[in-house]
């Protein structure tokens, strides 16, 4: 599949000088034409800090301290997201990609209706649409997403929950971006309701052929429904597959803890263990493999050596990656 975002040894740190802490370190991911990639790991691993560092929407005091955003456009030339001067960066943020926060379930105005804001968005950002073809993308995208015409005319409090995200979803599309970016769109909590949005995104992508990165710490909703993952420790992806493989044979010691953490979806029962210790601090980053002090496997180059992230000697597949010492999962050179 062709790439449409390549994130290339990107790095975001959050202050200055000696107060600096480096929060997302070295990542390399790249999201693909069409597909669902999710990324997983413990709150504090630099999920959101990445999602924004990539869309350049980082709140001070963060930095990108390095690396670049390759953004493919359809049938163009590619180009750096870093390199955009403000203007074609607001145009890149709102025509190509699409990004809803962590816990913006709540963010539409309770004083507008739902047709009024939807309208609103597509006036600003497509302003050479006619009024009647505006409120035409407005009733299909509502549509779409599950809400009746009759609907259109609410208050966002006269809605469900669960349309109210529905109707979220459908702003995060109206304006038909190339790329969805989700930062657990509900409460982290709320993961019947993430796993809604998940499954319509799923569907709707079908149709209409956007790309998702869907940001959560439920690695067994990404199981489900993405069809990659990665998983991030300390800042940095310590693991990359696709989902299935993930899930019968992870290969890092953290992700077999996050697998862990939930019941077995399908096949034998698992033991349910979780991951003893808690996530490192960005101010004593343990050396090494950053996540030596929690492993259960860890030997002495762990403590010394950071792991690079690379194709498994063992697997050979070109479509997975690891960044772990043990023998077999260190990178073919
Ligand atoms: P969660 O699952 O809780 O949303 P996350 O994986 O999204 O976690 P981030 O919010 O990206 O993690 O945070 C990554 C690290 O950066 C954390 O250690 C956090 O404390 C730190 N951090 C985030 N925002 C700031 C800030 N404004 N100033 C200083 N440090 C920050
Ligand atoms: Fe564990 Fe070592 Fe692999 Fe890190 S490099 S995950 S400490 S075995
Ligand atoms: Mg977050």
């Amino acid at each position: 599949k062709a790439p449409v975002l390549e994130i290339r040894d990107f790095n975001v740190d959050y202050g200055l000088g000696d107060q600096a802490v480096r929060a997302v370190r070295d990542v390399t991911l790249t999201l693909h034409r069409g597909e669902v990639l999710g990324l997983a790991g413990e709150s504090g691993s630099g999920k959101s800090t990445l999602a924004y560092g990539v869309t350049r929407l980082l709140p001070p005091p963060g930095v990108i301290s390095g690396g670049s955003v390759i953004y493919h456009p359809p049938g163009d030339q590619p180009y750096d997201v870093m390199g955009l001067a403000d203007a074609e960066l607001r145009a890149f943020r709102w025509a190509e990609t699409s990004i809803v926060f962590q816990g913006a379930m709540n963010s539409l105005n309770p004083v507008h209706k739902v047709s009024t804001q939807m309208l609103d968005v597509i006036r600003a950002h497509e302003p050479q649409l006619t009024p009647p073809a505006r409120v035409a993308r407005a009733k299909e995208m509502l549509k779409l997403v599950g809400i009746s015409a009759d609907r259109m005319d609410a208050y966002p409090h006269q809605l469900s929950g669960g349309m109210r995200q529905r109707v979220m979803i459908g702003m995060a599309l109206v304006l038909e971006p190339q790329i969805v970016i989700m930062d657990e769109p509900t409460t982290a909590l709320d993961v019947v309701m993430q796993r809604q949005i998940l499954a319509q995104l799923v569907e709707l992508r079908e149709r209409l052929d956007f790309s998702v990165l869907f940001i959560t710490h439920d690695l067994s909703l990404l199981v489900e429904f993405a069809d990659r993952i990665a998983i991030m420790y300390g800042g940095r992806i310590v693991e990359e597959a696709r989902s299935a493989e993930l899930y019968k044979d992870s290969l890092h010691p953290y992700s077999e803890g996050l697998l862990r953490s939930f019941p077995a979806l399908r096949g034998p029962r698992r033991e349910l263990s979780g991951i003893p210790g808690s996530p490192p601090d960005l101010r004593g980053m343990p050396s090494g493999c950053a996540f030596h002090p929690r492993c259960p496997h860890a030997f002495d180059r762990c403590s010394t050596e950071i792991p690079v992230l690379g194709v498994p000697a063992a697997r050979n597949d070109p479509n997975r990656s690891v960044a772990c010492w043990l023998p077999g999962r260190v990178p073919v050179a």
